[in-house]
């Protein structure tokens, strides 16, 4: 007979939170991750070493909206919800149309995406190059913590255990006037887990590199983002030179550690990854004409 777990599933976003500040539990936001790690055998319920507390039906978390030119993503909104939003910026939709198979994506949220922390999590590369910060809520009140420092490693995440991840928030992200692109490389194009992943983004002023930031996942622990490399490039001028595009590409070599696994080589994931800069730094579609 399965064993019995405590679940809980409060009306509002106020009740999980003092129910968390009480007890130590798992938090299940659309569970496409909880499900998957705390599996057991084939017809067998998952077992869960804490009780359970549900979040993805709080509206407190499922809100799209602009500030000013800041874009606020509820941490609940399930990845086929932001498809369907206007507001979402169309590379980030790219990047979701990639995650998994509808299924997931009608269960899979934003959120979760961030707080599972995978070196492989396909929204995290430009999460980082948007330089994302993450409202995060206890009964204590808010912080607000960029996404570099809140990701630490592989699933660690900086989150007290009575903390609720309520909002990603997108700084300046609309009407910017950046170029921003995404890349995966997969064994397909939807429904495979990310053997590199890339993010791209540039701004110019006039044909001036006002500012460039650039992230890979899948190649380390976490993303690999450097701000130093992506200094040398400030006020350079478009197109890069041969020699520009080279300095950074030799840079990155040397921060870029991709590991052997199931699904790639290192030395794969390595090429790739650098092919996938080359080919941002010599795109045309940014430069003046
Ligand atoms: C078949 C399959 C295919 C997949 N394919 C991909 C893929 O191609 N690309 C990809 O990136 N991922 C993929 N995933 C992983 C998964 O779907 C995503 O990471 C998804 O975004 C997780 O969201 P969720 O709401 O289901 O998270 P959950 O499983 O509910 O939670 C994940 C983790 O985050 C915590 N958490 C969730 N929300 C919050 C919150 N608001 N505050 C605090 N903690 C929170 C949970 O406690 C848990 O530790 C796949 C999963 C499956 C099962």
């Amino acid at each position: 007979m399965a064993e019995k777990i405590i679940a809980y599933r409060f009306d509002c976003l106020d009740q999980t939170l003092s129910q968390l500040n009480k007890e130590n539990c798992a938090i299940i936001a659309g569970g496409t991750d909880v499900m998957v790690m705390y599996k057991s055998r084939r017809g067998v319920p998952p077992k869960i070493p804490k009780p359970i507390v549900f979040i993805d039906h709080l509206s407190e978390l499922k809100k799209v909206y602009q500030n000013q030119k800041d874009l606020h993503i509820g941490a609940c909104c399930t990845y086929s919800e932001l498809l369907g939003n206007p507001l979402i910026p169309i590379v980030l939709k790219k990047a979701i149309k990639t995650i998994a198979a509808p299924a997931i994506r009608n269960r899979g949220t934003l959120g979760g995406n961030v707080c599972n922390a995978s070196p492989a999590g396909d929204t995290l590369p430009l999460l980082y190059v948007y330089n994302a910060k993450l409202l995060l809520r206890s009964v204590k009140g808010d912080r607000i913590v960029p996404i570099s420092d809140f990701i630490q490693g592989v699933r660690r995440i900086q989150r007290e255990s009575n903390e609720i991840l309520v909002e990603i928030i997108l700084p300046s992200v609309l009407d910017d006037g950046a170029h921003v692109i995404f890349e995966k490389v997969g064994n397909r194009n939807a429904d495979a887990i990310a053997k590199v992943g890339f993010a791209g983004y540039i701004r110019l002023n006039g044909d001036g590199i006002e500012d460039v930031r650039f992230a890979f996942g899948a190649v380390g622990p976490t993303m690999i983002r450097s701000v130093a490399i992506e200094k040398m490039l400030l006020g350079r001028t478009v197109p890069l030179t041969d020699s520009d595009i080279a300095q950074v590409v030799a840079a990155f070599d040397k921060i870029i550690k991709p590991i052997d696994d199931q699904r790639s080589t290192a030395l794969y994931r390595k090429t790739v990854a650098l092919n996938l800069l080359r080919y941002f730094l010599s795109m045309k579609q940014y430069q003046p004409t």
